[in-house]
């Protein structure tokens, strides 16, 4: 994931809604938050779901780890989704290597029109490019939060659907080359495209023809300790009405201190092309923060992005309000 705005987002159209503030809305929320009840999401299954993708090494493509992982990711998806299908696809990458990439497409009712994708990137960055030592900023970094927190959560995902199937269609899709960006003292302007090579691929081949899906829900960083998910810029454009629903569920799920109203600026992220290729509303549930010079958690594409920054109660949270989202759809 790369902070670099996107130039189409600049034009961001500003809308000012008006502000609501009677007595019956605040009755009604209280309601919401009485009745809403959680579903069930074990975090330790998640937590070892990361922990195992860390366990095989850096997931760079055309690595050895990279091969294996993809092999546990199939093989454990073809365990509780209806159909899994994996899309093998070399592409360039900026420096002009060819990344032997695959995307892992887990399908839940896979004939039912109505259909949630939820998406996370499973490849990790092969640079530590923000690393406090300028000595390591070649080297490949676990991506126990960048990467492999989200797939975790959707892998639990996966398990509980398997047991209690949803009432909608669900795709989970994994992708690859997320991560393979231009490192810091190479970047130029033109590289924003050298980001989210997998979901660029899928948004222009998607795994079935004339894809549809009524909303995308994309997970990036949701494991690291306090966490906070702000409302990211290219999410309310696209589909401000899906965030602010996830965003009042959270809240009445009672993770408030996670899913913050702040809103923050646009991301280039895996969303970007479902949003712009494929014109399904995608929003990026990501951890951004006021404290670092990065905006982002402290370790981000550091060595020390490893399993030492996961927090059982975040994957919880994300876990829980993601899956909520997905089995009180109808
Ligand atoms: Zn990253």
């Amino acid at each position: 994931m790369n902070k670099t705005v996107k130039k189409i987002l600049i034009t961001l159209t500003v809308v000012i809604v008006g502000c609501v503030n009677d007595e019956s809305k605040k009755t009604e929320t209280l309601v919401v938050q009485t009745a809403i009840q959680s579903p069930d999401f074990d975090v330790d299954t998640a937590y070892y779901f990361v922990e195992k993708q860390v366990s095989f090494g850096p997931r760079v493509p055309n690595s050895s780890s990279h091969r294996q992982c993809a092999d546990f990711l199939i093989n454990t998806l073809k365990n509780y989704a209806d159909t899994v299908i994996v899309q093998n696809f070399e592409i360039r990458a900026y420096n002009g290597a060819n990344l032997r990439s695959k995307n892992i497409i887990a399908s839940f009712k896979p004939n039912m029109q109505k259909r949630i994708l939820l998406a996370a990137h499973w490849d990790s960055r092969p640079y530590a490019d923000h690393d406090p030592d300028p000595t390591n900023s070649r080297k490949p970094i676990d991506g126990a939060n960048d990467g492999a927190s989200g797939v975790g959560i959707l892998l639990e995902i996966a398990r509980q659907l398997s047991i209690n199937e949803p009432v909608v269609g669900v795709d989970i899709i994994l992708f690859d080359a997320e991560d393979y960006g231009a490192p810091e003292e190479e970047r130029r302007a033109s590289d924003e495209n050298t980001w989210c090579l997998g979901a660029q691929f899928w948004a222009t081949h998607p795994h079935t023809p004339n894809y549809r899906a009524k909303y995308g829900i994309l997970l990036d960083m949701v494991g690291a300790k306090n966490a906070t998910f702000t409302k990211e810029g290219a999410s309310m454009h696209f589909a401000p009405d899906i965030v602010g629903n996830v965003w009042a569920k959270a809240q009445a799920l009672g993770f408030g201190n996670y899913f913050q109203n702040q809103e923050t600026s646009a991301l280039i992220d895996d969303h970007i092309p479902i949003n712009t290729h494929r014109n399904i509303p995608t929003i990026d549930i990501i951890d951004r923060r006021t404290t670092t010079v990065s905006g982002f958690y402290e370790h981000w594409h550091t060595l020390q992005d490893n399993m030492e920054t996961i927090d059982k109660q975040t994957l919880s949270a994300v876990g829980k309000v993601v899956l909520y989202m997905v089995k009180n759809e109808n």
